[in-house]
């Protein structure tokens, strides 16, 4: 080899303990880096048989492992964070802040009456986070939402992002009133619209006219550069953008800023199916077009579809019995017969699939297609993943192992959703069901789980505690049988998510070639109790042989 330069650059980076999620080499002391990639792992001597080599001592009291893979989030992470937040749970903003979170529908209404004092001119005032459904049977109303102001339109999204509410002057902005007929839009009995709008087609009035910000600004420096703070605090090195909907100049932005060797996190955008619909044509046209853009730290291929909506908005699909408390069922997003040309004309021209379903009658439509789509155009390691699978049964999970798919699971659900399934939305056998890691498992189906911030925050450590765990926010277990080992959440968060993304070969694990992309610990994760997993400290991550530390430490 003929590579002076870059044989000048290797650093050896000395570790308390490195974590290669690497089977057939668990553990090692020493990792070297050249021009940020694993050059070698193992002992002190194995890594100093690279020649020239400066040794490096800044993690020798700490606990590497691969950097963490969030294999289902949003830039609108890094969007949300210009408006207001009105969760029910603490949450901690980019710059550190935690905001409090908001117990009653008067404490959401006074911390917006609060920030439209604070706004200029005729701005639209947005928030985000709120859940109705740790209200109990009381929904937030449009004259709620009056009572913030009733001159400029006041839109508050839903955590699930399915759904969101707004005052008087936003639908009469958006033309929203008893005569509009679009499916979701929420009324009271006189039919007057009780500003509750579920679901993209009803609340497209209202996003167009606010610009529908979180889809337009998550490319932009300034969010990006926040998504990539709220990231790197939690160790990921990797993150999904798993909505893009292809529009240029944002596409140029993100692999502009994404390249920068003092960004934290490679980016993987999704194109959206759902924004193209039938005309996939359109969609792998734009997509062969932008991926010229591909680099290293940013790489475009993967298409998202989305089947129904979100359990805890009552718009996810669901097979007999329905909703636990009678709910009428959901809303396809994309209907059945749809779906099973859509699926076909990716299926067959290539393209990886990631679909979301989070009802079970959403992944028996989807099974139904893709297993059309594979008989139909038979293909060896497609990798087509089935995003959140929330309520998928034993038979659904064979089903899913034959066809060779993988699954995403949404770990986090069963801390901030379980108890409102158990109580409302399944009841406890579904609940108990939910996100079966473990099943996943037993049947050898490739699994990840995530976090799909920011419907809850990223921290794959705190999803690992989840799928470990099963604890939901009120301290009940759901579903002790479907507990994973800490060991096999870490490797969902890092090999098991690069997996789903096609990309295990790069990431996911400490080993020789790949990216020098490490997650920087205080004590070894798998080492701690199960209960402790999402206390272990992150302390700062390495991307492409670029350090990052966490904010506070030095
Ligand atoms: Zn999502």
């Amino acid at each position: 080899m003929n590579d002076q330069v870059e044989q000048q650059d290797v650093t050896i980076y000395r570790a308390k303990k490195i974590l290669t999620m690497n089977r057939s080499q668990p553990e090692a002391t020493h990792v070297a880096v050249r021009s940020g990639r694993i050059l070698a792992v193992g002992t002190e001597e194995q890594a100093a048989a690279w020649q020239g080599a400066r040794h490096d001592e800044r993690y020798a009291d700490k606990v590497l492992m691969p950097g963490l893979v969030e294999g289902h989030c949003h830039l609108h992470e890094g969007v949300v964070w210009l408006y207001v937040y009105v969760g029910f749970y603490d949450r901690r903003g980019p710059d550190g802040k935690i905001w409090r979170g908001l117990k009653t529908i008067d404490e959401v209404v006074a911390r917006l009456r609060e920030a439209q004092g604070a706004l200029q001119g005729g701005k639209h005032l947005i928030g985000w986070g709120f859940d109705p459904i740790y209200f109990g049977s009381r929904r937030m109303s449009v004259q709620d939402l009056d009572k913030v102001s009733e001159d400029r339109a006041v839109v508050v999204m839903h955590a699930s992002m399915h759904l969101m509410n707004v005052n008087g002057k936003a639908l009469e902005m958006a033309g929203i009133d008893r005569d509009t007929d679009i499916e979701g839009i929420s009324r009271f009995a006189n039919g007057e619209p009780t500003g509750e709008l579920c679901e993209f087609a009803a609340m497209f009035p209202v996003t167009r006219l606010i610009g529908n910000p979180f889809r337009v600004l998550g490319q932009s420096p300034e969010c990006l550069a926040m998504f990539g703070q709220v990231a790197q605090v939690a160790g990921v090195t990797t993150a999904t953008d798993l909505v893009n909907e292809l529009h240029d100049e944002g596409i140029m932005s993100m692999a502009a800023t994404t390249r920068r060797d003092d960004y934290p996190v490679r980016i993987v955008p999704a194109a959206s199916g759902m924004f193209f619909g039938r005309d996939t044509e359109a969609c792998m046209n734009k997509l062969a077009l932008l991926k010229q853009n591909n680099h290293d730290k940013m790489r475009l291929g993967i298409v998202k579809l989305v089947v129904d909506g979100s359990i805890q908005g009552f718009t996810a699909r669901l097979l007999w019995p329905g909703y636990f408390n009678g709910a009428p069922n959901g809303i396809w997003v994309t209907a059945p017969d749809d779906l099973n040309y859509i699926v076909e004309q990716y299926h067959r021209a290539g393209i990886q699939l990631h679909i979301h379903t989070n009802g079970d009658e959403a992944t028996e439509v989807a099974l139904v297609a893709l297993e059309r789509a594979l008989t139909l155009h038979p293909r060896f390691d497609h990798r087509h993943t089935l995003q959140h699978c929330q309520m998928a049964s034993p038979a659904q999970f064979r089903r899913i192992a034959k066809l060779g798919l993988c699954v995403n699971l949404f770990a986090n659900h069963i801390f901030y959703w379980g108890d409102a399934h158990m109580e409302m939305t399944m009841g406890p056998d579904r609940a108990n069901r939910m996100n079966s890691c473990a099943t996943a498992e037993r049947l050898g189906v490739p699994f990840a789980i995530h976090s799909d911030a920011p419907i809850t925050p990223i921290g794959p450590l705190f999803t690992a505690w989840c799928a470990v765990n099963r604890r939901t926010a009120s301290g009940r277990i759901l579903g002790e049988s479907e507990r994973i080992s800490v060991a096999s959440a870490l490797r969902a968060v890092t090999l098991g998510a690069a997996y789903t993304l096609h990309m295990d070969g790069l990431i996911g694990s400490i080993e020789i070639g790949k990216f020098a992309d490490f997650c920087v610990l205080g004590s070894d994760p798998s080492r701690a109790e199960p209960e402790a997993l999402k206390e272990v400290a992150i302390e700062g991550t390495m991307v492409a042989g670029h350090a990052f530390e966490a904010p506070g430490k030095h």
